[in-house]
């Protein structure tokens, strides 16, 4: 158990960003450490997990999720310490995830807790590739995008936790994988993963590089970011494909619709005449699933049959900055703050 200080560093949102955010919409207060209830448990943070879906958090247009209010911590996963428990099956030193938020301590209830096993994975990973992003891919891909053996699956923002793991999966499934990301440096790493070809999508010909990568058409696109990739996907896609859609992170700072004309009709024609299926999913509808996700892809790692890449920053003091550079795509692997060693 580490010593206890009296104050509690926790960063709050102090205003909505209208477009992309600023350090501004953030601010790094401080207050008492918490008391931990009968009932409850005392965390010391150790993780916290910086994900796309934040940005949404700190808008109040309608979502499948409340926003974070104006005053109040930024929502969060973490991996935390026991510090103090007054809970059954809870002890000083365990080490829990839970979504306890961008503070360095906080109070918890055990249903909102699960124990992190110490393992040959690092704790970390419970946030990643063991966690709601390697979940996001695992069920993702198994329940909509259903990769078969020699199909082309397609992936956006792939050196990422969600999009490297949906690239591995397709290839476990004997399917080719063709990642998408930003840059060079990015790119190899996908290829090292496995992938059969890695694009740049700031690229000015991509809809061309992505007919040579998919000579067969894309039977599943995982679609993580819309935009430009998203217009060079659509032709390309196979009649009968599966588009799971998880996220649309082109679009995320953008303060009005995207501009340019309408295309509702030519999607709508596509799928039609394609017979498309477009689903959109938020990792929790498959809660059920969990346990399954954890013990195959906790394999999967234990054997290396699945790698990833984390990208970690040093203190509760930068998630701002790595927050907003993440969505602009400045994160190289899946995004987490040493809050405490
Ligand atoms: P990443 O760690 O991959 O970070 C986001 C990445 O998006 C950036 O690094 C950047 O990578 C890429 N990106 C940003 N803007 C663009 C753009 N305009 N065009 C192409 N790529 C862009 O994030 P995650 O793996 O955590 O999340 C990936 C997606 O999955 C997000 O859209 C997220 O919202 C979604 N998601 C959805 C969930 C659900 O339940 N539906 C749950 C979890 C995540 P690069 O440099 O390669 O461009």
């Amino acid at each position: 158990m580490s010593a206890m200080p009296a104050t509690n560093r926790r960063i709050v949102l102090a205003s909505r960003p209208p477009a992309t955010p600023d350090p501004g919409n953030f601010r790094l207060e401080e207050a008492p450490v918490p008391t931990a209830a009968p009932g409850e448990v005392l965390l010391r943070t150790l993780w916290l997990s910086l994900d796309p879906y934040m940005r949404g958090r700190m808008s109040d247009a309608p979502s499948y999720s409340p926003p974070v209010g104006i005053g109040e911590v930024m929502t969060g996963g973490t991996v935390s310490e026991v510090v103090q428990s007054h809970a059954e099956g809870f002890s000083p030193g365990d080490l829990v995830m839970g979504s306890t938020g961008w503070q360095e301590y906080a109070t918890a209830k055990p249903s909102a807790l699960r124990h992190v096993p110490r393992g040959p994975a690092p704790p970390s990973t419970a946030l990643g590739v063991l966690g709601m992003p390697g979940m996001t891919a695992y069920c993702g891909m198994l329940n909509i995008g259903q990769p078969k053996p020699g199909e082309t699956v397609v992936v956006a923002a792939a050196s990422g936790p969600v999009g490297s793991l949906v690239g591995q999966i397709a290839k476990l499934h004997g399917a080719r994988a063709v990642g998408i990301a930003g840059g060079p440096d990015k790119c190899a790493f996908v290829r090292d993963l496995g992938f059969d070809a890695c694009l740049d999508h700031r690229a000015p010909d991509l809809a061309d590089q992505l007919a040579d990568a998919c000579p067969k058409g894309i039977d599943v696109y995982f679609e993580n970011v819309g935009g430009k990739v998203w217009d060079a996907v659509l032709p390309r896609l196979n009649p009968f494909a599966r588009v799971p859609v998880c996220g649309l992170i082109a679009n995320y700072n953008l303060g009005a619709a995207p501009p340019g004309p309408d295309r509702t009709a030519a999607l709508m024609r596509a799928v039609l005449t394609k017979r498309l299926l477009l689903r959109g999913f938020i990792v929790w509808d498959f809660a059920a699933q969990q346990d399954d996700f954890l013990q195959t892809v906790g394999t999967w790692v234990a054997e290396g049959k699945v790698r990833y890449r984390e990208d970690v920053v040093e203190g509760l003091e930068a998630a701002p900055a790595a927050f907003i550079g993440m969505l602009s795509g400045a994160n190289f692997g899946k995004l987490v703050v040493r809050v405490a060693a």
